[in-house]
């Protein structure tokens, strides 16, 4: 039943943790609202939320953002009710929805297919508290998904902690590689430069699709250890002279660093597809030469965030996958939420590939 805007006008009890500035502690905001939802709107109560390098950039001070404001975009919860237009088949069921909102109207949303660069876009977790009914963020009791932003509704088979990364990290990886799947060539040979999740999720979706070999390189032995157990061959980037030169048929950078580059083309095959997603911050120049892209054939792809079909596919291949990779590895037990700035200094150690809060735990 669709919920009428004044059932929602109802009271109820709220959490936020309010990001203040970079290296400050968050305020816990606790109050009782009465929610209004606009129209095609859906109130979503959380259940599990990590924390994302991203956050980590905007919480040290690399990435700019308002304050006071809700960070967190990597979420899973239950829908609690729907503002008119919404699907009211929604309410009650767990879902989780790409990180961003887009209008579908726009050039980039409809000509060019990439929403994620759409003209008015609007990302959960790094928007002001003031935009929209202010429950924007993950790190929250509420999230309030607009108009324009494309939920899936999770398997029941698969628990939180496999699930919660997935609107960021795994859809990424499943719209980079995306590319070597439709390339008419197929790629028998892949080198993924960084093992972070990113590298994980990268890994595990090559194995999935049935890539013949497949290596991870990084300079932390820890991380290739446990993304061996996602289906890679692992090589510290100090070893990486000893594999054969102009042997790969894809490399894949997702460490965010661009001296990597160079070694990476060396080692492409002729004609191979170097794909780029983790360069994603100003500290970027290249030492390359562009002989090397241009005698070497080598097809360059930049690739930033992932449209709604990404995630769709991405919540298909964890629970295909469910058994096989052992994802309950990647994500922390939840603390409380109250206990975000621990979270954070968790997250800042770099034990886990995400640290979880729990936005309903006790207060
Ligand atoms: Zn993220
Ligand atoms: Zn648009």
């Amino acid at each position: 039943m669709l919920t009428s805007p004044i059932e929602i006008q109802r009271e109820i009890t709220t959490q936020r943790m309010l990001f203040q500035g970079p290296n400050k502690p968050h305020t816990n905001h606790i109050e009782q609202v009465p929610l209004s939802l606009s129209d095609g709107e859906i109130l979503v109560k959380l259940t599990l939320a990590t924390i994302c390098g991203s956050d980590l950039h905007t919480y040290e001070g690399r990435r700019g953002c308002a304050t006071p404001a809700v960070l967190g975009h990597e979420g899973v919860g239950i829908v609690q009710s729907v503002g008119d237009g919404a699907d009211e088949s929604l309410i009650g069921k767990r879902v989780t929805w790409t990180l961003t909102d887009t209008c579908g109207c726009c050039k980039p949303c409809t000509e060019w297919n990439i929403p994620q660069k759409c003209d008015h876009l609007f990302k959960y977790g790094h928007s002001q508290l003031s935009e929209g009914n202010g429950f924007n963020g993950c790190f929250a009791s509420h999230i309030t998904l607009r108009k324009g932003t494309h939920l899936v509704v999770i398997p029941d088979t698969l628990p939180d902690n496999f699930v919660v990364p997935a609107n960021c990290a795994l859809a990424t990886m499943v719209a980079v590689i995306e590319p070597i799947s439709q390339n008419p060539v197929p790629a028998k040979k892949i080198m993924i430069q960084g093992a972070g999740l990113l590298g994980v999720y990268g890994s595990a979706l090559l194995k999935h699709y049935g890539v013949e070999e497949i290596w991870v390189t990084d300079v932390i032995q820890d991380r290739l250890d446990l993304v061996a157990e996602f289906g890679a061959k692992t090589i510290l980037s100090s070893e990486l002279h000893t594999l054969d030169r102009s042997s790969f048929d894809a490399v894949i950078e997702v460490a965010g660093v661009s001296q990597i580059i160079a070694d990476g083309l060396k080692l492409l095959r002729p004609g191979g597809m170097y794909i780029w997603a983790g360069m994603v911050h100003d500290q970027t120049p290249l030492d390359i030469l562009g002989v090397d892209i241009v005698k070497g054939c080598v097809n360059v792809i930049g690739l930033h965030n992932y449209s709604a079909e990404h995630l769709d596919q991405g919540i298909v291949f964890l629970d295909q996958t469910k058994d096989q990779f052992p994802w309950d590895k990647l994500v922390s037990i939840p603390l409380k939420l109250s206990e975000l700035d621990k979270a954070i200094k968790l997250t800042q150690q770099r034990k886990w590939h995400r640290v979880s809060v729990s936005p309903n735990s006790c207060q």
